[in-house]
């Protein structure tokens, strides 16, 4: 056992958190700035953090991940760190030439107090950020909040920095990315373009953190929103967030910066949430759905149909973020699954109130929990004292599963021993189609290994 001092009895714990159901902010916001095209993003901490950050991206989505840091050192720790970030963004332009550099906090910049604001403010005064390039920032401490909220806090500061107002509304929509895979955001981009409805999306890690092997190294990836396409974010007619966790903040900021009237949807995971995804894009950008997507639809319901059998009444447990927790919570429920234990290590009280009004009817015997001690630790010890059939969450639910013998599938981040996932859309119902698919193969891997020989099926 590898889990073997996790007991059935739950004891109150007020100041503990074992095995976190989240990681650190900075690394949120390394990812949304990945998300732009000609972007550097950087650690204002010392090397460890960096380190850190960017081995978790590359180890999720096995690609270079580039980042700079501003290298604090004991002096620096006492001194502040105006003088390395300075010096930083002067060596990068110089040496690495990306359009921005996007600078985020750590713990230790934060705790000294450093003002990065007024540091980013002294570069451009200095004359330190050559015409034409941008320096950008924000604030990431990583001992509130967790990896989704440093991913809202670059996409805001993204709005902040580049979105321009005018009073000329043009034809396009600004869809706003929650923190999905690469694969997912290039799926966004297909079924808009399917629709015929110009977007903007923003972050857009498509063909950066998927980029393909060409034989020749690309610093900066091809991928990635332009500078000019977030510029003209403000131009837009309306926005579409998608997670309300990661995009809210943004999309508010964008109304009250150019008055750009919004919409936020949950991530579009599973049948009703594409739904309202696809509705919410064709009223917005006054088009019509196309065939296409419609027939998606119905081979996703087909699909649904044929194997609901294998589905039925199957006791879920899942963890990780937010924005993917309450669509995936909707879809199991549409596939008449039920989901009973559900931990996500980000706070905010708008998880409890979304969990509360898909399952307080559906499943009133559901557990859930966010925030502080919302962590596997407490998941496991639910599991303990009655077991599900399935299990669903990023790669260090594996000890939870191998223990208890309950069938396993890898959804969100980080998914670090097993591939496919920044390749593959869960999103749109293709996407759904996909997600179905690895829940039915855990189900039925599962059956096939543990029935008796007489019950051994050839055709299921
Ligand atoms: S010190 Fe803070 S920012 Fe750095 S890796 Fe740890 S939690 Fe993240």
């Amino acid at each position: 056992m590898l889990l073997r001092h996790t007991t059935e009895n739950i004891i109150d714990r007020t100041a503990l958190t074992i095995n976190p159901a989240k990681t650190c902010q900075p690394i949120g916001a390394m990812y949304a700035a990945l998300g732009v095209h000609g972007c550097l993003p950087h650690s204002h901490g010392s090397q460890g953090c960096c380190s850190y950050h960017r081995s978790a991206l590359t180890r999720h989505y096995k690609e270079p991940v580039m980042a700079s840091t501003s290298s604090f050192t004991e002096g620096s720790s006492v001194f502040g760190g105006q003088a390395n970030l300075l010096q930083a963004v002067e060596t990068i332009f110089q040496v690495y030439n990306p359009d921005i550099i996007a600078v985020h906090t750590t713990c230790l910049s934060e705790t000294i107090g450093d003002d990065v604001n007024q540091i980013a403010q002294k570069a451009r005064d200095d004359g330190k950020v050559p015409a034409g390039k941008y320096l950008i920032h924000c604030n990431t401490p990583s001992y509130v909040g967790s990896h989704v909220t440093g991913y809202a806090n670059m996409v805001t500061s993204l709005v902040k920095h580049f979105s321009a107002k005018s009073v000329n509304k043009i034809n396009q929509i600004n869809v706003i990315s929650g923190w999905v895979e690469p694969s997912d955001m290039r799926e966004i981009k297909r079924i808009a373009a399917d629709m015929h409805a110009k977007i903007v999306l923003f972050p857009d890690t498509s063909d950066v953190m998927d980029a393909p092997m060409t034989g020749k190294h690309e610093f900066y990836p091809k991928g990635g929103v332009t500078i000019p396409e977030l510029i003209s974010t403000g131009h837009s007619k309306s926005t579409i967030g998608l997670g309300p966790f990661c995009t809210e903040d943004a999309a508010i900021l964008l109304d009250n910066k150019c008055k750009v009237k919004f919409d936020i949807l949950e991530i579009p995971i599973g049948l009703k949430a594409t739904d309202n995804f696809i509705m919410s894009l064709s009223r917005a950008a006054g088009v019509q759905v196309p065939y296409s997507i419609t027939a998606e639809r119905g081979r996703l319901i087909d699909m649904i149909t044929d194997m609901h059998k294998y589905l039925f009444g199957k006791r879920v447990a899942l963890y990780g973020d937010p924005d993917i927790l309450v669509p995936l919570t909707e879809f199991l429920l549409t596939l008449d699954m039920k989901p009973v234990y559900i931990v996500s290590g980000t706070p905010g009280k708008r998880f409890d109130v979304s969990m509360s009004k898909l399952l307080s009817k559906t499943v009133p015997e559901a557990k859930y929990k966010n925030g502080e001690r919302a962590d596997m630790y407490l998941m496991h010890q639910w599991i303990k004292q009655e077991s599900v059939d399935l299990l669903i969450g990023n790669t260090y639910g594996k000890y939870i599963s191998r223990d208890e013998n309950i069938p396993f599938v890898r959804l969100g981040f980080p998914i670090l021993d097993r591939v496919g996932h920044s390749y593959f859309p869960t999103i749109g119902y293709a996407g759904a189609m996909h997600l179905l698919t690895n829940i039915l193969n855990a189900i039925m891997d599962k059956q096939d290994r543990d029935c008796p020989e007489e019950k051994m099926e050839l055709v299921m």
